[in-house]
């Protein structure tokens, strides 16, 4: 029923250094504190949403230093997640082709699904425009094309940009369990 809490798993991924640590902490204290210790961790936040209890459990992932798979996700991450946040930076063009290859990753490990898992592709750091990599419009592209969301944030700039982030995945979320 209506009444009912709902969780969501929710997996963040990326190259090192693009700012997961960063949103993670953002969505959950809305403080952007600078400086962030590389570990890896799966938080619990209730939230309520248009009425409802939501429960997200957030890994916040480590990408695999000299990783001999691109874009690599284990089938633990693959199995726990109900829904993919996938973070590159704007300046760093390295960290777009890790999402590129995340995005494509995930789409065929769930290639007999019915439908495509939730994802949301996030370009951060916004901010750095001086120092920008990785237009929009192929940000925009990227995620177009393989089905997900997609937004430009800073997570050291702004807390709502990193709402949005949030709550769209759930929507997606929330449409792919009433399709079932
Ligand atoms: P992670 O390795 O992907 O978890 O990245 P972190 O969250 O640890 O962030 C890496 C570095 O980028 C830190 O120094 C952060 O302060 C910085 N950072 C994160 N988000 C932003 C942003 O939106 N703008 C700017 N300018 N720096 C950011």
């Amino acid at each position: 029923g209506s009444q009912q809490k709902v969780e969501a798993n929710i997996l963040l991924l990326g190259a090192e250094n693009v700012g997961k640590s960063a949103l993670t902490v953002r969505f959950l204290t809305r403080r952007f504190i600078g400086e962030y210790g590389d570990m890896e961790s799966v938080y619990s936040h209730s939230d309520r949403i248009d009425g409802r209890e939501i429960c997200f459990n957030i890994w916040d992932s480590l990408y695999p230093q000299n990783c001999a798979t691109p874009g690599y996700v284990s089938e633990e991450q693959l199995q726990w997640a109900d829904g993919f946040i996938l973070v590159y930076s704007i300046c760093d063009r390295a960290s777009f082709q890790v999402v590129r290859q995340l995005v494509q990753r995930i789409r065929q490990a769930r290639k007999g699904a019915e439908r495509a898992a939730p994802v949301v592709v996030v370009g951060n750091k916004r901010d750095l425009q001086h120092r920008r990599a990785v237009s929009g419009e192929e940000g925009r592209l990227l995620a177009l094309a393989a089905d997900c969301g997609f937004f430009e944030i800073s997570a050291a700039e702004a807390y709502h940009g990193v709402l949005a982030v949030f709550h769209a995945l759930l929507e997606l979320i929330r449409r792919a369990r009433a399709l079932k």
